[in-house]
């Protein structure tokens, strides 16, 4: 699949390409309750953490992956 993105300060951002190996989507709620550190590999964790996260529209999800650009 290909993930589409224009956040040009992430450490992923590639021409308005993802390259990450994978990221984590969530609530902006639950975006926001997670320490920076957590990630795609914890999906199993926030989930028994928080539960499911559905919302009620796109603007209600963040990515999780994102990491400023270190240059
Ligand atoms: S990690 Fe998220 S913000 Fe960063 S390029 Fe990928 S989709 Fe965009």
């Amino acid at each position: 699949m290909e993930v589409h993105c224009t956040v040009k300060n992430c450490t992923w951002w590639d021409d308005n390409y993802c390259i990450a190996n994978g990221i984590l989507i969530t609530s902006d709620e639950v975006g926001e309750a997670l320490p920076e550190r957590y990630d795609y590999q914890e999906t199993q964790s926030i989930v028994q953490q928080f539960g499911e996260t559905p919302v009620d529209s796109c603007t209600s999800t963040c990515c999780k992956t994102f990491a400023p650009r270190q240059d």
